[in-house]
This record gives C-alpha cells, sequence and structure tokens, in this order.
C-alpha cells in the first residue's frame, strides 16, 4: 500500500495555495511561540473573521442559532472555537483539536543569581527534551510577570535584531574530554540549564554587582522587582523566526512544529468555514499537552466539557444530558505531529507504518508503547468513514504508528477525548528532529492537513453508533 509522494502532479494554481499556507502559517507560529502567544493571535485571527466571545454571549445571556460563531480562551492558555451547525448539537460536533505548548526551558521562581561576574537565570525545562541540544545557541525569553498589583506585564525579549538574546554556554572541547565521555542523557545536567542574561557590574554596587545592573534594567523597563519572579511564567524558546529548507524550499525548520502544524491549519479550517455547516464545527486548542495535558489548561482539565456545557445552554439545549449526548456523539481529529521517516535513523522505524515527509497527514490508529500501553485505539467503523471523506475530497494521507513496536512510543490528547465515548483518532502531520530547538516539515503535508481537516468538518455523514 505505497503512498505517493504529494507534491507530484501539482498545478501552479495548487503550488500557489501551498506557498500561501505555508506564510500563514509561518506569521502564525512566529508570532506565537508560547501557548500564550498562539491564543492571543488565534483570539486576533477568530475576531477578524467576525467570531464572537462566548463570554460576552454568557454575560447577555445571548441565545445562539445556526450560522453563528463564537470562541473562548481560558486563562490565555488554551482556545475553542465553533460555528454553530443546523443539526442539534446533541447530535454531536466535528472537532479538531491539536496543542499548543511545546518542549521549552522554564524559568524557576526564585532564578536570578550572580557568579564570578555573571548574572544568570535558573531554569526548570518543560517537556521532554535532548538537553544538550540547547547549549550553544541564541535563545529569546518570553512569557508574563504577574504582580501584586493585578497588573501582567508582557515579556519578548530576543526575535527583533536589535533586541539582545540569550544563551546557555558549552564547554570548549579542548577541556572535554570528560564531559565527551558521558552518555548524551547526562552530557548537561538539569540543574546545570542556567541562562546567561548579564555581565556587567552596577557602577558604585558592592554586593551582587551584576545582579543588581539587571534588575535595574528590568526596574526601568518593565517595572518589576526582584519578588516579582515569584508569580512570572516566563520560557526560554530559541530565538529566531521560522526559515524555509532545501534549495527547492519544499520544507520548513522552525520552533515548536509540535504541535503548531496541526494546531494552525485545525483552526484556519474552522475560521475559514463559510455558510452554514451541516453538524457544529469546534477547534480546541489546549495547553500542558507535553507534560501529561495536566493542570486546568490541559485537555484532562474539564475547562473543554465546561465550555461545550455553556454553548449547550445558550444553544437551547441546557443540562447534563444534552451536554453527554454532544459530546458522546461528536467526532474528533486529535492532531499531534508524527515522527517523520528519518533516513539517518531508520532502525527505529518500520517502513510499511511509518509517516513519510511529503505524503500528506497521517493517521495513527493506535499510539502508545509496548503493547499499545495509553494508546487511544479509534474504531475500524470510524476510520473507514475518514477515509471515505479523505478520497472523496482527494486529500493525500497515509497511516503510520510512532516507531517500531517495543522501541519507543508516546501518545496525546486522543484518549482523553475518548473518555467521553465519542470517535476520535490521532491524526496529524509527520515531522523530522521532533523535540528538538528546530524542527523540521513539509509545507505540502502543512497543506494537506489543512484540506483533510475542511474536508472533515464539511462532511455531513451519518454519525457512528
Ligand atoms: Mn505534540
Ligand atoms: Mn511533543
Amino acid at each position: 500500500m505505497e503512498r505517493k509522494n504529494a507534491w507530484t502532479g501539482r498545478s501552479e494554481a495548487e503550488l500557489a495555495q501551498i506557498e500561501a499556507m505555508s506564510k500563514a502559517y509561518c506569521a502564525y507560529i512566529d508570532a506565537g511561540k508560547t501557548e500564550r502567544e498562539c491564543v492571543t493571535v488565534s483570539e486576533k485571527l477568530s475576531q477578524e473573521k467576525g467570531f464572537a466571545n462566548l463570554a460576552d454571549c454568557i454575560r447577555e445571556n445571548r441565545a445562539l442559532a445556526a450560522g453563528d460563531r463564537v470562541y473562548r480562551a481560558w486563562m490565555g492558555k488554551c482556545f475553542v472555537a465553533f460555528v454553530l451547525g443546523r443539526h442539534p448539537l446533541s447530535e454531536g460536533m466535528n472537532i479538531v483539536g491539536a496543542h499548543i505548548d511545546s518542549p521549552r526551558i522554564d524559568i524557576k521562581q526564585n532564578p536570578l543569581y550572580e557568579e564570578e561576574g555573571f548574572a544568570y537565570l535558573d531554569t526548570h525545562y518543560y517537556g521532554g527534551i535532548k538537553k544538550y541540544q540547547w547549549l550553544a545557541m541564541p535563545l529569546a525569553l518570553h512569557g508574563v510577570i504577574a504582580k501584586k498589583d493585578g497588573t501582567v506585564v508582557t515579556v519578548s525579549v530576543g526575535e527583533r535584531d536589535d533586541e539582545p538574546v540569550f544563551c546557555i554556554t558549552d564547554l570548549l572541547p579542548h577541556l572535554a574530554a570528560e564531559q565527551m565521555s558521558k552518555t548524551a542523557k547526562d552530557l548537561i545536567e538539569g540543574e546545570a540549564l542556567n541562562v546567561l542574561i548579564g555581565g556587567r557590574p552596577l557602577e558604585g554596587e558592592e554586593k551582587e554587582p551584576v545582579k543588581a545592573g539587571v534588575l535595574k534594567l528590568l526596574r526601568e523597563q518593565y517595572g518589576v522587582e526582584e519578588e516579582d519572579f515569584l508569580s512570572a511564567e516566563l520560557e526560554v524558546v530559541p530565538a529566531g523566526r521560522a526559515r524555509e529548507v532545501g534549495f527547492d524550499r519544499s520544507m520548513i525548520m522552525a520552533y515548536g512544529h509540535d504541535d503548531r502544524v496541526c494546531a494552525y491549519p485545525s483552526l484556519a479550517a474552522v475560521l475559514d468555514f463559510e455558510g452554514v455547516p451541516e453538524y457544529t464545527l469546534c477547534c480546541v486548542l489546549t495547553d500542558k499537552e507535553e507534560i501529561g495535558s495536566v493542570g486546568a489548561t490541559g485537555m484532562d482539565s474539564r475547562f473543554f466539557e465546561n465550555i461545550v456545557a455553556e454553548l449547550c445552554a445558550l444553544a437551547g439545549e441546557p443540562g447534563d444530558l444534552a451536554l453527554r449526548r454532544t459530546l458522546g456523539n461528536s467526532r474528533m481529529l486529535s492532531s499531534d505531529v508524527s515522527a517523520g521517516f528519518d533516513p539517518a535513523f531508520a532502525q527505529v522505524f518500520e517502513k510499511k507504518n511509518a509517516a513519510f515527509l511529503g505524503r500528506g497527514v497521517c493517521f495513527n490508529k493506535f499510539t502508545g508503547s509496548r503493547g499499545k500501553g495509553g494508546s487511544n485505539d479509534a474504531n475500524a467503523e470510524y476510520i473507514a468513514s475518514l477515509r471515505r471523506i479523505m478520497d472523496d475530497a482527494g486529500v493525500a494521507f497515509q497511516t503510520a504508528e510512532l516507531g517500531r513496536v517495543d522501541v519507543g512510543g508516546g501518545g496525546t490528547i486522543a484518549y482523553m477525548c475518548a473518555k467521553y465515548g465519542m470517535n476520535v483518532i490521532d491524526s496529524g502531520i509527520p515531522v523530522l528532529s521532533m523535540h528538538a530547538p528546530y524542527e523540521v516539515i513539509s509545507k505540502v503535508d502543512l497543506y494537506e492537513g489543512y484540506r483533510c481537516y475542511c474536508a472533515f468538518l464539511r462532511d455531513a455523514g451519518p454519525v457512528e453508533g
């Protein structure tokens, strides 16, 4: 069952559409390098497309009807958008979902210190990273500092050409004999990931003068004191924008493709939908996937269920039973990046069931590790209906699992949505160098992802029992 390369036989018009989608995507991820920034951009795009804030509708007790477009952000870190359909909500929704948090390095609560004339921020990394990959490269600092008076200062330093960057230093090879004999996982300890943020003493300051100099700048630029780090969320990410890869410019290298390369086309497919859909459309963008979907903004929280309950009530179907029917009758594409087959590491893949860059969007019936552990195993009947939708729309798709049996594996948010009894499958776009500071995707897969979500949202086929 060979799947052909999705670049072949493209018309000039299609190639132009692939480029346009890539440009729009790069603008989204350049502006959204953290979950908070992704929510801000998503909210702006939704407003531009005429979506109303569900929070306003709730406050005004505004009745919602077919064709209405609403969104809701939760704690500034997750986001849901809906287009209401002709059928009652309790007949189910067509849901596309992805996560907008990415592996990174977070700043500790009491982070600032000085040592031998350098000022540093102490960190605790977030998600599954290979720590050594983050050394000796330009880093940017993004996030918020919440102050006791209720104001929240937004921070973004290291992205513009006229801004400084930060870094975590590495050891010169000449003195690294002992370091180089360690295994990669021990090459640098988590506690040693300290971000260099200053090197000039404050004039006339005796005690920790470099740290004092940094604090003076923070006070002047942001109006914050050292104590304010206690209530900050600051994230260290690779500095720089998304770039095209290859002489043929067929790929994109960027920070955080996992999972914004699924989040963006999922959101765009809902925002771009014209007219009134048969079934209500929903896009859910969630946080904390990289650390187990925990917390109030992770998929294991009830934020999504709560928002759907509000929607049901305003659409004239209040109550617990209507909510349960709405969720239970829904169909979902739970999208997350797939491990793209990499010839450099062929031994960890099983080629017949691997995802390849350039062969379109990928469906994973099951993920999990070592005996499907922790997997959402999508229903065969549901997959058959997806095959029909994709083939009818001419969407390039492939099927895969994550690596060879017993080699590894991983899970995403599908199994949490499956708790409601809905039909849900892991799907997504293949990526190379997953979880590295810079990851690689193919432009044509992004485009086919978007077409896949559009076709799925348009479909009014029977709801599987
Ligand atoms: Mn992911
Ligand atoms: Mn991930």
